[in-house]
C-alpha cells in the first residue's frame, strides 16, 4: 500500500532506509526541521542545515522515487535560547519560496519554559504572515498533557489562524480529544520502544475514527524506525480494518492536509487512482 510519512528526519537516516521506505511503498516524505542532537554554535549552523533540508535532500530521496519535502522552524529544543532565536527567525523567510518547503515546523514546546512560548508565538507569527502551514511538536512524556494544552491555548490567540491549517503532532490517547475538537489535524507518531506503539495508534484510531488523523514514523537520529508506518498498516490489517480505511489514514488524509500548500505535488484529486 503507497503512504506518505509526514515526519521523518532523513538528514540522520542512511540511503538503506530511503530504500526500504521506498520498498515498503513510501512516495514522499515531510522533514520538519529539528533539533540535530546536540547544540549548534550559532545561526549560520542552522542556515545550513535549512540548505541542507531545501537543496541536498530532495535529491537523495529522488533517488528512490520518493518526494521529499521540509518544514522551516527554530525547533523547540533549542528555542529557550532566545538570541538564538531571534537570529534564525530573521533567516527563515527567505526559505519559505523554495519549491519544496510547505510551511513552519516543527515548532512548539520542550520544557513549556516562558521562553519557549515566546520563541513559539513569534513563529506562529511567521506563519501567518507568510501564510504558511503549521507543523507542532508537542512535548513527551510528562509535560505532553500541559505543553499540548499551552501549544493549543497559544494558537487560541490568533483569530486568523485556520485550524485546519495546522497539525499537532505527538498527539497520543490523552490529548486526541482536545486537538481534534478544536478542528486542528492530529498527528501520531510511532516509536520502536517509547510513545507511541502501532498497537497504540491503532487503538486511538480504533476510538476517535480516522477524520483529521494522520500517522508517521519520525524516525531521527536516536532509536526509531523508517518503516513504522507499514508496521501500523500491518496491526491495521490484523485488526481486519478495511484496506479503504487504513489507504485514508496513511495516504488520502496526509494528501489532504499537506495539499493544502500549492507546492505539494501529490493532489487529492489523484489519491484514488494511486490506490493500492
Ligand atoms: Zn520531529
Amino acid at each position: 500500500m503507497k503512504y506518505i510519512d509526514h515526519h521523518a528526519h532523513m538528514v540522520s537516516r542512511t540511503t538503506d532506509d530511503y530504500q526500504q521506505m521506498a520498498l515498503t511503498g513510501c512516495v514522499a516524505v515531510t522533514e520538519p526541521a529539528f533539533w540535530a542532537g546536540w547544540d549548534r554554535s550559532s545561526a549560520n549552523g542552522v542556515e545550513d542545515y535549512f540548505r541542507q533540508l531545501t537543496e541536498f535532500e530532495p535529491g537523495r530521496a529522488a533517488q528512490y522515487h520518493i518526494q521529499h519535502y521540509t518544514w522551516m522552524a527554530m525547533n523547540p529544543k533549542e528555542a529557550d535560547d532566545r538570541e538564538l532565536s531571534r537570529d534564525v527567525l530573521t533567516r527563515i523567510p527567505k526559505f519559505l519560496d523554495k519549491p519544496t518547503v510547505l510551511g513552519i515546523g516543527e515548532i512548539g514546546l520542550n520544557r513549556v519554559t516562558r521562553n519557549e512560548v515566546d520563541t513559539y508565538t513569534e513563529q506562529i507569527d511567521l506563519a501567518l504572515t507568510h501564510r504558511q502551514l503549521i507543523l507542532i511538536h508537542t512535548p513527551h512524556l510528562e509535560d505532553k498533557l500541559k505543553g499540548t494544552r499551552i501549544s493549543l491555548d497559544a494558537m487560541s490567540g490568533f483569530p486568523k489562524l485556520d485550524p485546519s491549517r495546522v497539525l499537532v503532532d505527538h498527539a497520543e490517547e490523552h490529548t486526541c480529544r482536545m486537538i481534534l475538537d478544536l478542528g486542528y489535524w492530529a498527528g501520531l507518531t510511532l516509536y520502536p520502544q517509547t510513545k507511541v506503539s502501532p498497537q497504540r495508534a491503532a487503538d486511538i484510531v480504533e476510538t476517535f475514527g480516522p477524520e483529521r488523523i494522520c500517522v508517521a514514523g519520525a524516525c531521527d537520529w536516536g532509536p526509531s524506525d523508517p518503516i513504522a508506518v507499514p508496521r501500523f498498516i500491518m496491526e491495521m490489517r490484523r485488526r481486519g480494518h478495511p484496506e479503504e480505511l487504513i489507504y485514508r489514514i496513511v495516504f488520502e488524509n496526509p494528501v489532504q492536509f499537506l495539499s493544502q500548500s500549492s507546492k505539494f505535488r501529490i493532489r487529492p484529486s489523484v489519491a484514488k487512482e494511486l490506490a493500492f
